[in-house]
């Protein structure tokens, strides 16, 4: 069963998540491999993309925020679009867009970045968000301050937690065609409400200290060790010498999980995006209008009414949020 636990450090400023991905995450490959169109993704991509939701589910873990955070990255290389989408109940959605033949065993520099021009964006789209409000995005290249291209995701994620959130993390992520995992230890902010007891910190400069003594150890875990065992038995392993305080795990109808939040509303929104001549160039090709949702493989199918009522009904939607079909 797949599964979010979340812990502290008692005492220390230090907090953290663990995440394993079952079922959640073999719905998303499930899904694809149906789909006759798209086929099954190449192993490289499964694994960025099982990496992606994984490292989802332990960002929204730890933000205070009612919505979807959606993890995008935009290639150069075979893999032109990933997309992780978790919303705050944890229930989660994948795709990626292919735009060539993806050679085994290569990596996250050549898969989506050959050219430099790759760029991981992260943005935070709230429930309540007002018609016109921008959601918050935060996007950073592929590479590390130098330019030099990051090995790894979780490289590129800690890399962006340091430079945007000033939060030292450290993430070990990994995916396979059964379980996507990760693992993150953060530093909490130094002072101010998000801290431990709320004042100003006293003793910061060893606090550094035990968290880099933490973050050696998350570091030490290898990705064989993530994707075999269970999260309880991980950090037992990891963290036996500290003093660890789990919360209680989340799983099964309040764990992680595999939704699509695509409707016929927001393939009608989309359509309206579209514009009217175009859509009514697709009825005159083609006699209807039919969208599948790349996500989950449903079909949405609008015949020559349906489709033109979509540019003249009353009650307009609002235009469709980033990252949905
Ligand atoms: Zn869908």
């Amino acid at each position: 069963m797949s599964e979010l636990q979340r812990f502290l450090f008692d005492g220390l400023p230090v907090r953290g998540a663990i995440v394993r991905l079952t079922d959640a995450w073999t719905e998303v490959l499930r899904r694809r491999a149906a789909n006759a169109e798209l086929g099954a993704y190449p192993p490289p991509v499964a694994e960025l993309l099982g990496e992606m939701a994984a490292a989802g589910v332990l960002m929204h873990a730890h933000i205070k925020f009612e919505g979807a955070l959606i993890l995008q990255i935009a290639g150069d290389g075979p893999v032109r679009l990933a997309v992780a989408q978790v919303h705050s109940d944890l229930t989660l959605r994948a795709t990626a867009s292919l735009g060539g033949p993806v050679p085994e065993g290569i990596g996250l520099p050549a898969l989506v970045n050959p050219g430099g021009g790759g760029r991981c964006a992260i943005t935070l789209d709230a429930a309540a968000r007002r018609p016109g409000q921008a959601p918050y995005q935060g996007v950073v290249p592929l590479a590390d301050d130098a330019g030099v291209p990051l090995p790894s995701l979780a490289g590129v994620l800690e890399h962006y937690m340091r430079r945007s959130e000033q939060l030292p993390t450290t993430l070990v992520l990994a995916a396979d065609a059964q379980v996507a995992a990760g693992l993150l230890v953060q530093r909490m902010p130094r002072t101010g409400a998000g801290n431990l007891g709320g004042a100003p910190e006293a003793d910061a400069a060893a606090h550094d200290e035990d968290y880099a003594r933490i973050a050696t150890l998350a570091a030490s875990l290898t990705r064989a060790e993530l994707l075999a065992l269970a999260p309880q038995e991980l950090l037992h392993r990891l963290f036996w010498q500290e003093k660890l305080l789990s919360f209680a795990p989340r799983r099964g109808a309040e764990g992680p999980r595999f939704a699509c939040t695509c409707s016929r509303e927001r393939v009608a929104a989309m359509l309206r995006g579209l514009g009217e001549d175009e859509v009514r160039g697709i009825l005159r090709e083609r006699g209807d209008v039919e969208v599948g949702c790349e996500y989950c493989g449903r079909q949405y199918r609008f015949d020559a009414v349906d489709a033109i009522h979509v540019f003249t009904a009353a009650d307009q939607q609002p235009p469709t949020p980033p990252g949905v079909q």
